[in-house]
């Protein structure tokens, strides 16, 4: 069932509360992650988070992170990314000052 203004190709999969795993899910559908986002760094455009709620409804619920880690660009410039991070969605410590999200790097 696809919500309100949802004309995704793929639809939205359901919002999942979820910790960010202790070892990167690379095989795991991202239909089942959406309670993480993906850090991308572009040296020229900054810092983007991109949820895998929104990869998932864009480019299939079946797509895995070692299919699309590799073909990861910054969506405004295209460059590659300096760093590909993991991370809990909205994982900000509540803007405690010093907070660092916790987050597991993708290029490695
Ligand atoms: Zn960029």
């Amino acid at each position: 069932m696809r919500e309100r203004g949802d004309n995704t190709k793929y639809g939205f999969p359901p919002l999942i509360d979820q910790q960010l795993p202790n070892a990167i899910p690379w095989d795991t559908g991202i239909a089942d992650l959406t309670g993480l986002c993906i850090s991308l760094k572009c040296p020229t455009c900054g810092t983007v988070d991109v949820p895998l709620r929104y990869l998932a409804a864009h480019i299939g619920h079946k797509r895995t992170l070692r299919s699309i880690v590799p073909k990861l660009r910054c969506r405004r410039c295209g460059s590659r990314p300096d760093s590909v991070k993991l991370r809990r969605m909205n994982d900000h410590g509540g803007g405690r000052p010093g907070y660092r999200a916790s987050e597991l790097d993708l290029l490695k």
